[in-house]
C-alpha cells in the first residue's frame, strides 16, 4: 500500500532523513518510534506530499506522490503534528469545510455524522474549536483526516499532550481504524507504539535503526550471542576465575568473556559474547563437564524492547557525561549485520571485528 524507497531530506546541510526505505502492507498499523528530532515528522511530511523529498520515492498504492500528487493524496488522511484546525470555527463548520476541500462524494450528512460518531465528537459539533479541550481538538484533527474515508491514515504523534484517559481513547480508536485502514503512526513513547502497532520502525538520526514486530526486534537482538554464566570452579578462589574465563574465551565462536561479580565465595559470573553465528551453549556445557566445573546458571541476555530503544537512541548522548559507567560496564551498540539482522555489539571490545573506524565520526551533524 505504501512503498518508500531511499527517501532522503536535507535542510541545507542538515540531513534530517537519510536514505529510508520500507513498505507498509494493506491493513497494517505501523509505528514510527524515535526520539524527538529523529526525523519522524519529516518522513511523514514527505509521505503525504506536504514537503518534497531531496531524493527518493514515495508510492501510495502504486502512485508516486510527486508525479501524481492529487491522485496519491486522495488516498491519504493526514493528522500532522500540529492539527490543521481553524480554531475560530465550530466543529461542524470546520468539518464541512474539510469535506468540501477534499471534494468528498460520500453523502454529506451521513458521512460527517459517521466520522463524528467514530471520533466521539458528536456532542461538541456546535462548539467553537478553540473552546474545546486538547483531547477534543485532537479528535477533531483525527476526524478531519478521516473525511472521505481514505485507505491510508498517517498520524503524527496523535496522543501528544493528552491525559491518560484521552490517550487510551485515542489508542482504542486507532486500533479500530486499523481494521479498515492502513495506518502509520508516530510516537516517541515506546509503550504507546507497543500497545497499538503491528509493526515498529525505530528511527534514529534520520535512519531506520530497526524494523519488525516488537518480538522480532527484541529477538534479533537477544538471540544467543550474549549470555551470563555462573560457574563454580574447583578451588573456590580467584584462580578459578582466570582459568574459567580463559577456557571459555578459547571456545570456537566466543568473542568476548569478562569475569563479573563474585556471587558466592569463589563463584563468579561471566559475561560472554559470541560471533552471533555459533551457539556455544553446548560447548560450554561440555567444557565444564570435562573439567568438573559446575554451571550454576546460564542466562541469555534478555533485553526488552525498551532497553533496545534506549540503547539505540541514547548511546551517543551519554558517551562523555557518563564516564564512570562506561568504564565499569562496556556499552552496547546496535549493529545491523549483512543479513539485515540486528546485533548488540559491545563497545570497546578488542575482539570486535566490525569496527573499521568509519562509524567513529558520523558526519558531524547536531
Ligand atoms: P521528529 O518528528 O522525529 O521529532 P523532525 O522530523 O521534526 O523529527 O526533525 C528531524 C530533524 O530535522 C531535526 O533535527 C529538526 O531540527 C530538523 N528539521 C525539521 N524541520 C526542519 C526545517 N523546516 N528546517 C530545518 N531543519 C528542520
Ligand atoms: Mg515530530
Amino acid at each position: 500500500m505504501i512503498e518508500v524507497r531511499n527517501l532522503t531530506k536535507k535542510y541545507g546541510d542538515k540531513l534530517a532523513v537519510n536514505n529510508i526505505s520500507f513498505k507498509v502492507e494493506k491493513g497494517e498499523i505501523l509505528g514510527f518510534l524515535g526520539p524527538n528530532g529523529a526525523g519522524k515528522s519529516t518522513t511523514m511530511n514527505m509521505l503525504t506530499g506536504y514537503i518534497s523529498s531531496t531524493s527518493g520515492d514515495v508510492l501510495i498504492d502504486g502512485i508516486d506522490i510527486l508525479e501524481d500528487p492529487r491522485k496519491a493524496k486522495a488516498n491519504i488522511g493526514y493528522l500532522p503534528e500540529i492539527p490543521p484546525i481553524y480554531v475560530d470555527m465550530t466543529v461542524e463548520a470546520y468539518l464541512g469545510f474539510v469535506y468540501d476541500m477534499k471534494k468528498c462524494k460520500l453523502p454529506r450528512k451521513a458521512h460527517l455524522k459517521d466520522v463524528c460518531n467514530l471520533c466521539k465528537i458528536e456532542d461538541v459539533r456546535g462548539r467553537i474549536i478553540k473552546n474545546l479541550s486538547k483531547g477534543y481538538r485532537q479528535r477533531v484533527g483525527l476526524a478531519q483526516a478521516l473525511i472521505n474515508n481514505p485507505p491510508v491514515l498517517i498520524l503524527d504523534e496523535p496522543t501528544v499532550g493528552l491525559d491518560p484517559n484521552q490517550i487510551i481513547e485515542i489508542r482504542t480508536l486507532i486500533k479500530k481504524l486499523g481494521k479498515k485502514h492502513t495506518v502509520i503512526l508516530s510516537s516517541h513513547i515506546l509503550p504507546e507504539i507497543q500497545a497499538v502497532c503491528d509493526r515498529i520502525i525505530i528511527i534514529n538520526k534520520g535512519t531506520v535503526a530497526a524494523d519488525g514486530t516488537a518480538d522480532e526486534i527484541a529477538k534479533n537482538i537477544t538471540n544467543e550471542h550474549k549470555m551470563t554464566l555462573r560457574i563454580e570452579g574447583p578451588t573456590h578462589t580467584a584462580d578459578d576465575k582466570r582459568l574459567i574465563a580463559d577456557a571459555v574465551r578459547a571456545l570456537d565462536g566466543v568473542t568476548y568473556v569478562r569475569a563479573d561479580m563474585e556471587r558466592e565465595r569463589g563463584i563468579y559470573d561471566y559475561d560472554v559474547e559470541t560471533d552471533g553465528k555459533t551457539d556455544v551453549r553446548r560447548a560450554i556445557n561440555k567444557l565444564c563437564a570435562e573439567n568438573g566445573w559446575n554451571i550454576l546458571m546460564l542466562q541469555l541476555s534478555d533485553l526488552t524492547l525498551e532497553d533496545i530503544f534506549l540503547k539505540i537512541t541514547m548511546d551517543e548522548g551519554i558517551d562523555k557525561s557518563d564516564d564512570k559507567k562506561s568504564k565499569s560496564k562496556p556499552k552496547i551498540e546496535i549493529k545491523t549485520t549483512e543479513s539485515g539482522k540486528l546485533r548488540a555489539v559491545q563497545e570497546n571490545s578488542e575482539e570486535r571485528s566490525e569496527t573499521d573506524g568509519s562509524n567513529d565520526n558520523n558526519g558531524g551533524e547536531e
